[in-house]
């Protein structure tokens, strides 16, 4: 077994577990509970450890490419929805214009840098 995953979001892991199952690649969770047992019982200095994701050494290769496009989704995830860009007011004719518009829709002058 190889490590190909670690996040301290245990959704996360849950997710690209399903991502993997559905690519038809058995995976395993290890830390699932944060406290790995061998670390707790060296003294009580277990700090949190992430869980993991874990396959098959031999689902490796293909374990990767599906691991580096869910990360690449999850850093879309993390932009914009939540905060969007606001509108901004064209500096020449003072209209409003949409977020999502690079220029002015009424004189078309490019949107000044923020
Ligand atoms: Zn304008």
């Amino acid at each position: 077994m190889i490590k190909v995953y670690s996040s301290p979001y245990i959704a996360d892991c849950d997710q690209l577990r399903m991502s993997l199952s559905s690519a038809g690649i058995s995976s395993d969770m290890r830390n699932e509970f944060g406290h790995p047992i061998g670390l707790a019982a060296l003294g009580g200095a277990a700090g949190f450890a992430a869980p993991e994701v874990w396959v098959d050494d031999a689902d490796r290769a293909e374990a990767m490419r599906i691991v580096q496009s869910f990360i690449q989704a999850i850093s879309n995830r993390s932009q914009p929805a939540e905060h969007p860009d606001p509108d901004w007011i064209c500096p020449r004719c003072n209209e409003t214009v949409d977020a999502t518009l690079d220029a002015c829709w009424n004189c078309d002058t490019p949107r000044p840098p923020s």
